[in-house]
């Protein structure tokens, strides 16, 4: 079993295309076949490097690895062989220095013993011819999505194979490719259904038994319409820069049109290559939807290890000038789990941890409309003093000394609070007030608490 994901380098990897190229790579490693990654870098003006390096690296940030790889640029003389086999059959005719393929040869009649009592019928050309014995009429494929598919090869003209400047056409390439490539199965985006008829004429014209295809359904935008940058990020990096982990946009790509089951949501690769079928996925278009992704990224971040979160998060930290090499790591695991359950993807560690590494803060000004209004710099002097005389300064200690004081000045916890907390993260909410106090520090939390200015 043999498949294999066939990007062009003429563009990032977008969402879509990892998701078939997860499809493959879940199908190879499910069935104990090989995963073939093979870039379609035909067109030598629109392909460039830096897509190329791209794709390959966010492959692997997805771990998708594969098997072998290909470059259709290192290929060109197998294709101008098949293209000079078929000119030789007369199967194809030149046009200038274009090679072009006939769409009048004849079919080869495959015998129908070999036809029935397949499970999974491989595609065809039918044999039907016309009356006149003149070319094919039907071409129809068994596709394992979305089944029999018929096109009138009438509205197959004449291809071009090789084009002028010596480079193939991609359906060209790719049919070569996938015949000598031993593909077994073709699994791709719905958009080349179109383009299949054209490719099973060309398997028949060069004798070459033709794979299965199995045709995923696109992926749609959240106002429907095939997802494009005008619903937000397409790109897979984009993905990667916002903060997701690729264990999550696996995980999501994966319920894009398949599902193991019991409408389970959090998927194990385990678990997910156990129950994995082609034939199980849907033919609707799925539609992409921001929020399952981030709540699955959430679930995610929340099942990582801190001090893995905390590798991921070091070279962004350096990145913004926050926190070098040098940092304390145990220091980083107490900030990270501060904020780890409110973490919907890695960037949100900077909103909310801000406080912790930029002096002086900026306070949110709803926050400080709402809560640094009324005067209480009585208050927070004597919370400053109590603090400070603290010999243990943590969470406990912290809510000791504060609920003594409220009761000492009797007003409510909440009036002392919110602007104890806008005070010293700048924010109306976060995570419990003395488990950020713990985590700030005593110096920096009274230090803070002494320097708020109150606007009446
Ligand atoms: N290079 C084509 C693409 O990027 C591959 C299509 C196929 O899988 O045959 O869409």
């Amino acid at each position: 079993m043999r498949v294999r994901f066939a990007p062009s380098p003429t563009g990032f990897l977008h969402i879509g295309g990892a998701r078939t190229a997860l499809f493959n790579w879940m199908y190879a490693r499910s069935q104990n076949g090989k995963f073939i990654l093979r870039i379609e870098d035909t067109d030598l003006e629109r392909s460039k490097k830096e897509y190329l390096d791209e794709i390959l690296d966010s492959m692997q940030w997805l771990g998708l690895q594969w098997d072998e790889l290909y470059k259709q640029s290192d290929r060109f003389p197998i294709y101008r062989e098949y293209a000079q086999k078929l000119l030789g059959e007369d199967k194809a005719y030149k046009d200038g220095e274009a090679i072009i393929l006939k769409m009048s040869a004849p079919p080869i009649v495959p015998p129908l013993s070999e036809r029935r009592g397949e499970t999974s019928p491989p595609a065809d050309l039918d044999a039907n011819k016309a009356a006149d014995g003149g070319p094919l009429q039907i071409i129809k494929w068994f596709d394992l999505i979305r089944g029999e598919i018929t096109f009138d090869a009438s509205e197959i003209k004449d291809q071009v194979l090789m084009k002028s400047d010596g480079s193939p056409t991609y359906s060209f390439a790719c049919v070569v490719d996938d015949a000598l490539m031993e593909i077994s199965c073709v699994i791709r985006g719905e958009d080349h259904i179109s383009n299949t008829p054209k490719q099973l004429a060309l398997y028949h014209s060069l004798g070459f038994k033709p794979p299965k295809f199995a045709h995923l359904p696109l992926i749609m935008g959240e106002e429907g319409g095939r997802m494009s940058k005008r619903h937000g990020a397409t790109a897979v990096t984009e993905y990667r820069k916002m903060g997701f982990l690729p264990e999550a946009v696996v995980n999501y790509l994966m319920l894009l049109g398949w599902s193991p089951g019991n409408n389970q949501e959090i998927v194990k690769m385990a678990t997910a290559l156990k129950n994995f079928s082609i034939k199980k996925i849907n033919k609707a278009g799925a539609a992409f939807s921001m929020e399952k992704l981030e709540w699955i990224n959430s679930q995610y971040i929340k099942q990582t290890d801190t001090a893995a979160l905390v590798a991921l998060l070091r070279p962004l930290l350096a990145q913004r000038g926050w926190a070098d090499e040098n940092f304390d790591s145990a220091k980083l695991e107490n900030i990270v789990n501060l904020f780890k359950a409110r973490m919907t993807t890695l960037q949100d560690f900077f909103y909310w941890g801000e406080f912790l590494f930029v002096d002086p803060i900026t306070i949110d000004s709803e926050a400080r409309v709402q809560y640094l209004s009324q005067d209480r710099a009585k208050e927070f002097k004597l919370l400053g003093e109590r603090l400070r005389e603290i010999p243990e300064f943590n969470a406990a200690s912290a809510e000791s000394v504060f609920r003594e004081l409220v009761a000492k000045l009797g007003i409510a916890s909440s009036e002392l609070v919110h602007p104890v907390r806008v005070a010293l993260t700048g924010k109306s909410v976060g995570p419990g007030l003395f488990e950020t106090m713990a985590v700030l520090g005593k110096d920096r939390t009274v230090k803070r608490l002494s320097e708020t200015v109150f606007h009446g």
